[in-house]
């Protein structure tokens, strides 16, 4: 049961061949006796999932299902849950308990999904490894057999890992410089990062609020389809997202590919990649041109840019966005203060960790008088021509294709204490989030046993095109069904 997609477990509820009840009781089974070798939930919320799992069954017998009633799933605890612990990975807010739900968590929650609880992740989002969650790293499924212990990827390891060792179906994820393409990619797995403004923020805590778009991870392409389908749509409580039609997005994945013009930015081949990484993804493209598309190599000039102008602007959103966390309206709060500026400063100096602080600290002199127009300034004008490079780019292809990381899963401990390495995990997926494009991290092959992903990205509001190319990728290859070990 737990190796079925969501597309099939859907069908499956609806022949009555299984209940909701036995579903959600098989997967919280085996989240509670496999999850203590990946760690990848913080919070497993028991008996809330076997309520709503009877309830979906009632839904059912009632007539009243659609595609998601009673389907299993996990948020990624970086989604404020009505009621359940939202921690975002960090000691800040490891008491807090949101009294309203995100809108894609009421979202899933209309849809009479069974939500089993709230996935590991880098503390506030921020990293590349899930070693910075206040609860502990999360341990990737794959290469665990050869005794080593390698990253899910972050920040959304948390989710990706659950999905590869079969403890969820599906699972939200969000993406700011890679967040969902990067661990789907370490983990075998497929995620989508929609356009920006296409799935609500609302209640997704901030980390850099012109960059942050919460999406999906499944392991089929068709069942991210399935969770855009839910997610995506305008939300008067976000001023960011866009009131434009939401198409089903599973209507488009049997379309033909034949003329689909592929583009392969050449700054993303370059001796950053390593040979056998780069045969995995030509080999990918080499799939699609059988499937009748055609290829060829373009350019994104400011490509060479993007991680440092990211590590500028993503830094000063959130020394902005985390000002809120002062121990005086929710979250953490230190013992016994002596005064207010005891209250904020060991509050802040306790419940946030080194990375966090780190963002701060750069965040708050990138934006401060003296040296605003040389680094922020000038970060937002590279962006722009981050952005104008995609534009130029889809004036003559209508996907772009590339590896999604530099190495397949890396062992844990060796980057943690090396940032800068660290950010350059991101440096194939950080220019789409400053352009706002849409992109997917697809499985597509394997170095040394371990997963490598195909990052496609697509036109703004592109992502009905995305899931078809992705899905039609997956009708002929099966590197989304291996199991790790
Ligand atoms: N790894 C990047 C960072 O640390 C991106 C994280 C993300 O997408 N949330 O900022």
């Amino acid at each position: 049961m737990h190796n079925k997609s969501v597309a099939e477990l859907s069908r499956d509820l609806e022949s009555g061949s299984v209940s909701s009840v036995e579903l959600t009781r098989e997967f919280l089974n085996r989240i509670k006796t496999e999850d203590a070798k990946y760690n990848s939930f913080i919070t497993l919320t028991e008996d809330e999932a076997m309520a709503d799992a009877k309830a979906a069954d009632e839904l059912r017998a009632a007539g009243k299902a659609n595609v998601w009633t009673g389907v299993p799933f996990a948020h990624k605890d970086i989604f404020c849950t009505n009621g359940v612990t939202t921690t975002c990975g960090s000691k800040m807010l490891a008491n807090f308990v949101p009294p309203y739900d995100a809108t894609v968590t009421a979202n899933f929650r209309a849809a009479g999904a069974v939500c089993l609880g709230k996935t590991n992740m880098d503390e506030f989002a921020m990293g590349s490894s899930n070693e910075s969650s206040f609860f502990g790293p999360v341990t990737n499924p794959w290469g665990l057999s050869n005794g080593e212990k390698r990253v899910p990827g972050g920040s959304s390891g948390g989710s990706a890992a659950a999905l590869a060792a079969r403890l969820v179906p599906a699972a939200t994820a969000t993406d700011t410089g890679g967040s969902i393409r990067q661990p789907a990619a370490l983990c075998g797995i497929t995620g989508l990062k929609p356009t920006y403004g296409r799935v609500s923020r609302h209640g997704m805590i901030a980390f850099a609020s012109s960059l942050d778009q919460g999406g999906s991870m499944a392991r089929t392409a068709e069942d991210n389809a399935l969770m855009l389908n839910v997610m995506a749509g305008f939300d008067p409580k976000d001023a960011t997202s866009v009131d434009r039609a939401v198409p089903d997005y599973t209507a488009t994945l049997n379309e033909p590919l034949k003329g689909l013009r592929v583009g392969l930015p050449k700054e993303y081949f370059s001796d950053q990649l390593s040979p056998v990484m780069e045969q995995q993804v030509r080999n990918a493209v080499a799939e699609y041109e059988k499937l009748g598309a055609t290829v060829k190599e373009i350019s994104l000039p400011h490509a060479n840019l993007a991680v440092a102008a990211y590590y500028v602007i993503a830094p000063a959103e959130a020394s902005a966005n985390l000002s809120r966390f002062d121990g005086v309206r929710y979250g953490y709060r230190c013992e016994d203060p002596k005064d207010l500026n005891d209250l904020y400063t060991r509050t802040r100096a306790e419940g946030f960790g080194d990375e966090v602080k780190r963002r701060i600290l750069v965040g708050t002199f990138a934006l401060s008088a003296g040296y605003f127009d040389a680094y922020f300034l000038k970060a937002q004008k590279v962006r722009r021509l981050i952005q104008q490079d995609f534009i130029n780019a889809f004036k003559e292809v209508d996907m772009l294709m590339s590896p999604v990381s530099p190495s397949p899963a890396f062992l844990q401990g060796i980057e943690h204490s090396d940032p800068v390495t660290m950010y350059l995990e991101d440096i194939f997926t950080i220019a789409v989030n400053l352009a706002g494009v849409p992109a997917m991290s697809v499985p597509a092959g394997f170095v040394d046993g371990l997963p490598v992903g195909l990052q496609i990205i697509g036109n703004y509001f592109g992502e009905a095109r995305l899931l078809n190319a992705a899905h039609q990728f997956q009708q002929v290859t099966d590197w989304h069904q291996t199991l790790p070990q």
